[in-house]
């Protein structure tokens, strides 16, 4: 059968390709999931199968947003201990988290996806790390949720088993054992991972932090990851606590640990790397250590600046990160364009930090080569995966700034007029298409509600 083709047109267009390739008036046309050309003027004449024609005039198309770094639950416990660090946060937070179950993880997975689609989110990714015993099947549950929204996912499947009796910090009964969680993520992997190019569900293997689990699991953890083919993610250097607890345990930082580990290499990201030192970004340049950089979140919980910028310098691959949403209450990622450059600023390079393009590119394609998909999405180009994003750059917000890329990322959230993911419109003038937004709402509230009683023992 013919392709059916989208065709926009008279739309700014930033490819964000090798070149950083723009376009003040041009077009993209869509052949069902890919992108088949891009370029200046109108779309070539004499195309069949037109099934859509948009009228970009007053837009700004760009690649979808790409989210490394998220914990979808956290959607029903945010605004809590708001004004701690991360550890205490993490201790004030854990007895909660240890009590979710499957409807509760599902109602805020539909939440995070939802509000990031909503802002131009195409590929999003959940690290979820809290599996409480007899809660369900959180995976499916998360998985099924990024299914009916439409959104590209991987999910990263955490795991802790180093509680408080053991001299981490997780409360015991939040925890998980080294062959539990070993097995029930490869068993994860088994069932969802897709590999094939355009893959809607990939799923990497995800010890959530060097303070919450043990040496064995971060080590054993790579083996199998390797074992499969698919990625290793983790938290890392997010904070000064973190790096004692790792020079007082291990006697090295949170990199030496990591590289000790078998958790350095191109098939790895890391979230945070707030605190490395020149050595540190050496050693994830020379190895291809990938990082997702959550700019908000870091602030939220004064965690610290992580070094974006000589990071970029080394040749380290950055992508950007909402966080989960307890630290970091708005769970958009397009708001994060202009905190990562905003915040960056405030750090050694000062105005010469990041720019406008460097910030998209941090978002878009910066994103996809950090999970690993980089040849497929992320940003303009014939041939990739048709995951676009029309922002709407001529309103009140935006009509004074000549320069789209500037508008977008300088500016208020731009309106999104439609999301596209692999071929399909999933949101049109900011509403998902795909799920009732006032539903999920309602039942993320609900069940909120329900998880705070438990907490409280009522
Ligand atoms: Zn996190």
């Amino acid at each position: 059968m013919a392709a059916s083709r989208i065709v926009i047109e008279n739309c700014a267009i930033a490819t964000v390709d090798a070149h950083d390739t723009e376009y003040a008036s041009g077009h993209v046309v869509v052949a069902d999931n890919r992108i088949e050309s891009v370029g200046a003027g109108p779309a070539p004449e004499g195309l069949q199968n037109v099934t859509r024609r948009i009228d970009g005039t007053g837009h700004l198309l760009t690649p979808g947003l790409v989210n490394t770094h998220h914990h979808f639950y956290q959607w029903i416990t945010r605004g809590l201990a708001t004004d701690h660090n991360l550890f205490d946060w993490l201790v004030a937070l854990y007895p909660t988290w240890a009590r979710i179950d499957e409807p509760m993880v599902r109602a805020a997975a539909e939440g995070s996806l939802a509000m990031m689609a909503r802002g131009g989110v195409t590929t999003a990714m959940d690290h979820h790390y809290v599996f409480p015993q007899g809660s369900g099947d959180l995976s499916g549950a998360i998985i099924g949720a990024a299914r009916d929204l439409g959104v590209r996912f991987t999910l990263a499947r955490g795991s802790m088993d180093l509680s408080e009796k053991d001299g981490g910090l997780p409360p015991d009964f939040a925890v998980e054992t080294l062959d539990g969680a070993l097995a029930a993520t490869a068993d994860t992997v088994d069932k969802h991972h897709d590999a094939s190019f355009g893959a809607m569900t990939q799923v990497a293997v995800a010890p959530c932090s060097p303070f919450s689990v043990s040496t064995e699991l971060l080590r054993q953890g790579a083996e199998l990851a390797r074992a499969k083919g698919v990625r290793l993610h983790t938290h890392g250097s997010e904070t000064v606590e973190e790096e004692k607890f790792c020079h007082e345990r291990f006697g090295m930082g949170p990199t030496a640990y990591f590289e000790s580990t078998g958790w350095l290499g191109d098939d790895v990201w890391m979230a945070h790397c707030v605190h490395m030192n020149d050595a540190d970004i050496a050693a994830f340049a020379r190895t291809g250590t990938g990082v997702a950089h959550c700019p908000s979140s870091n602030a939220r919980l004064a965690a610290g600046i992580a070094r974006v910028p000589d990071m970029l310098a080394a040749g380290v691959p950055v992508g950007l990160g909402v966080d989960g949403t307890a630290s970091n209450e708005s769970g958009e990622l397009h708001t994060e364009l202009r905190n990562a450059l905003l915040i960056n600023r405030l750090g050694a390079h000062r105005e010469a930090a990041l720019n406008a393009r460097q910030a998209l590119r941090l978002g878009t394609h910066g994103g996809a080569r950090v999970l690993g998909r980089g040849d497929q999405t992320g940003s303009v180009e014939a041939g990739k995966l048709a995951d676009l994003v029309l922002w709407k750059v001529d309103g009140l917000g935006h009509s004074t700034i000549a320069d789209p890329v500037t508008a977008l990322v300088f500016g208020a959230p731009a309106p999104v007029t439609a999301s596209f993911v692999d071929g399909r419109q999933i949101v049109e003038h900011d509403r998902l298409l795909t799920a009732d937004e006032d539903r999920i709402a309602r039942s993320a509230r609900d069940e909120a509600q329900r998880l705070a009683r438990i907490a409280a023992g009522t």
